[in-house]
């Protein structure tokens, strides 16, 4: 497509849009008529399905309850039931012997793919590569899609900034500018061009709200955020994901400032579906109704229905409040119906647009099935997308890009050799053992003589739920062995980190450092051979100092999915050169967390003036980080020159500056803009990413970069919530990182 036609054809699609939608609403008005209260709050239940129900109907429990409840209609959406053949069997119940026949919409957590994996979300972002973010989305919607699964329970956009917080995996990190394009690239590539198609499933955004500001980093924790840090970092991607038409929203489990997410009216209401107008239908957590209760909000189920209902939360995941309580509280007009006919309509309006109603098994194609899944098409993108997520954080001397032949090389670290823990959290599609090993991955360049040795364990026995504390092997006694196949080599290759369910949900950790006895292998190996390439496997920024002082090659490999071997080794051989920056500031150490790049100053003097003594500061380190955000190198080197801000008008300005490839090889460079708004009537951050170009250059080569900040990029919110661009100075930093290599100055 041109520009001129891809525009003309976006007006096509809007007005077939509008007709669609006025139709969709008359027929989910037209069948909300015809549904008894019970049948109405039925739609509003999800049920998790773990039982394979093509097998016997279960005659007692939980699960029976579940299907009884299924025959009468009161259930809307079941989650975690895959494959066609189940989904088949559960939407067949709901079609065939309910009453009205309205069809489930089935549910999963698609969060880095279904059974072929692509790096945890975390990873993808530090690719800052929009187009093969969305990509990676669309292969992970086609491959659940035909697994029977319309609805995903991604993206999580929630802003970061503590390590500790073990679901930083499954975000995009800490800054909502970069989240909010991220978010949005996710979604459009869950949804496509046409929610209808079959390969495409219905996004949600999650967790709403707060939830990666949980204190002290520990999952679940309680939230209390002020104002500015509310609409300026936590709400940007979530305001970003309504206006790219998500479908769907998931609450938070914890309270925000007092009041539990999924109880909480300001977040549903008066922001969600009142300022941002949200169309589509809020889902609670997983039992985040219920929790009420034990945050001391709700005093029983039945008022934590109550007070989920009131607050805008559609429907309920296993909560089981509103199944059971909703039609007493409608009964005893606590609850109106006219909010339930609210729910509804939001509900039945995404089932009418992913074309259930059209065709209630049209997600259940067994040969669609057979041919997409695992298919060339989805590895493709899925190693495309490993490759991109992979940061070089240093490389002195030059050791990599690795020679391709005549070299020994000794490949140490038991994830190495590891074909599960490269897959990451949050894989419950997926099964275990079907990564592509480090070790494996070396196997396609023959010519250099590998040796390996594990050294050490990562964690001792079976890392699946529960993953509890103390699991860190202590185990020292294949050291010795690692360090004698280190001891004469060329290079030793290090390939240590996290076990991939350190971090995800529930993993929250209060050390930042290499896991057990980690630390303690690569000093001993260091102490044979410095020539290190440390690669690292983790879900989360890493404190590893010492590394950084003594390493002089070190690796960002996060978890990346199925191809994850092929994805280092390409890149350790110089097949692909490295473009990735970090999305997440890491720390010095852990005392340093929360700490990320877009901070505020203080009313202080800083370090060089005088009466330093009282500035804002730690005495036993310093207050920067190991490793900026933004930071990523290349093998080959860039420079910045020439930058030039023009004022347009007071909500225009066009930053334009010239970026060249300085070293010998072709190489990609995520050019990134930054401003500083100086003085304003709320205080602003030292910088705040505003704008970034993903830019290929051959050796030698130049190219004019040019951003233009407009009103969205120059404003923020003020305490009132307005949001508001203010006339003054401005600074504009452009560079390869948050420590910027320009600056100049501005006046709106
Ligand atoms: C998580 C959600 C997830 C849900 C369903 C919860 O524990 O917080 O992010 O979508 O489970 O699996």
């Amino acid at each position: 497509f041109t520009a001129l036609s891809c525009g003309k054809n976006q007006e096509v699609i809007k007005d077939e849009n509008s007709s669609v939608s006025s139709n969709i609403e008359s027929k989910v008005e037209d069948l909300l008529s015809k549904m008894t209260l019970e049948e109405k709050i039925g739609q509003m239940n999800q049920y998790n399905g773990f039982w394979d129900v093509t097998g016997p109907t279960p005659d007692n429990g939980d699960a029976a309850k579940k299907y009884e409840h299924l025959r009468k209609g009161y259930v809307g959406s079941m989650l975690n039931v895959t494959g066609v053949e189940n989904v088949r069997a559960v939407q067949k119940i709901a079609v065939e012997e309910t009453r009205l026949g309205i069809p489930l919409i089935i549910g999963f957590d698609v969060i880095h793919g279904f059974k072929t994996l692509s790096p945890i979300p975390l990873a993808e972002s530090a690719s800052w590569d929009l187009e093969a973010i969305k990509k990676s989305a669309e292969v992970a919607a086609l491959e659940a899609s035909a697994a029977g699964i319309n609805w995903t329970f991604a993206p999580m956009v929630d802003i970061s900034r503590d390590a500790r917080w073990g679901r930083v995996m499954e975000g995009a990190g800490e800054d909502p500018f970069l989240g909010s394009k991220i978010g949005v690239a996710r979604i459009e590539g869950f949804q496509g061009v046409d929610l209808g198609l079959e390969h495409t499933i219905a996004a949600c955004a999650k967790h709403w709200a707060g939830y990666g500001f949980a204190e002290a980093g520990r999952d679940y924790n309680t939230v209390d955020v002020g104002t500015s840090t509310l609409n300026n970092i936590i709400f940007p991607p979530f305001e970003a994901a309504v206006n790219a038409n998500v479908r769907t929203f998931m609450n938070s489990f914890n309270e925000l400032n007092g009041v539990p997410a999924t109880g909480n009216s300001y977040l549903q209401r008066d922001i969600l579906k009142g300022k941002w107008n949200f169309d589509g239908f809020v889902i609670s957590d997983w039992g985040s109704m219920i929790e009420m209760v034990n945050h001391g909000f709700a005093k029983d189920k039945k008022q934590a229905a109550e007070l989920s209902a009131t607050a805008g939360s559609d429907m309920d995941m296993e909560s089981y409040a509103y199944v059971t309580e909703l039609a007493n509280l409608v009964n005893e007009g606590k609850v109106s119906e006219d909010l339930i006919n609210d729910a509804v309509k939001r509900i039945l309006r995404v089932k009418f647009e992913l074309g259930l109603f059209d065709d209630p098994y049209k997600y259940c194609n067994l040969e669609r099935e057979k041919e997409v899944t695992g298919s060339q098409q989805i590895h493709d993108a899925v190693l495309d997308m490993a490759k991109k997520s992979i940061v070089l954080l240093k490389n002195e001397n030059n050791i990599l890009p690795l020679e391709k032949e005549g070299q020994n090389i000794a490949v140490i670290g038991a994830l190495a050799n590891d074909k599960t823990s490269p897959l990451g959290s949050w894989r419950i599609g997926a099964e275990d053992g079907t990564a592509v090993s480090f070790l494996e991955g070396m196997k396609h360049y023959p010519n250099n003589k590998i040796s390996y040795a594990k050294g050490a364990n990562v964690i001792t026995g079976d890392a699946s739920f529960p993953f509890e504390l103390n699991i860190n092997t202590t185990d020292k006694s294949e050291f010795s062995k690692a360090v004698s196949t280190a001891k004469n080599v060329d290079i030793v290759v290090m390939v240590l980190g996290e076990h991939a369910f350190q971090s995800g949900e529930a993993r929250s950790r209060s050390e930042l450092g290499l896991p057990g006895v980690q630390q303690e292998l690569l000093e001993a190996v260091y102490a044979v051979n410095k020539n290190i390439v440390l690669v690292l496997n983790n879900g989360r920024p890493l404190t590893i100092p010492w590394a950084d002082a003594h390493i002089p090659t070190i690796v960002e490999a996060w978890h990346l999915g199925t191809q994850s071997g092929n994805a280092i080794a390409q890149v350790l051989y110089g097949d692909y050169n490295p473009s990735g920056k970090l999305p997440m500031t890491f720390p010095r150490s852990v005392g340093q967390v929360p700490i990320y790049y877009n901070y505020k100053n203080t009313g202080r003097p800083t370090a060089n003036e005088p009466n330093s003594v009282f500035w804002s500061h730690y005495t036993d380190v310093s207050n920067t980080p190991l490793y900026p955000f933004g930071h990523g190198l290349s093998y080959t080197t860039f420079q910045y020159s020439n930058l030039n801000v023009t004022v347009k008008s007071e909500n225009e300005v066009e930053v334009s500056f010239n970026l060249k490839n300085t070293g010998s090889l072709k190489g990609k460079e995520v050019a990134q803009v930054y401003i500083r708004d100086l003085f304003a009537s709320v205080t602003r951050p030292v910088k705040e990413l505003k704008g970034f170009e993903l830019v290929e250059l051959h050796p030698g080569e130049t190219k004019q970069i040019t951003v233009t900040l407009t009103e969205n990029e120059l404003g923020f919110y003020n305490n009132s919530g307005d949001y508001v661009v203010e006339p003054g100075d401005f600074t504009v930093f452009v560079g390869g990182s948050s420590n910027t290599a320009l600056e100049n100055n501005f006046t709106l």
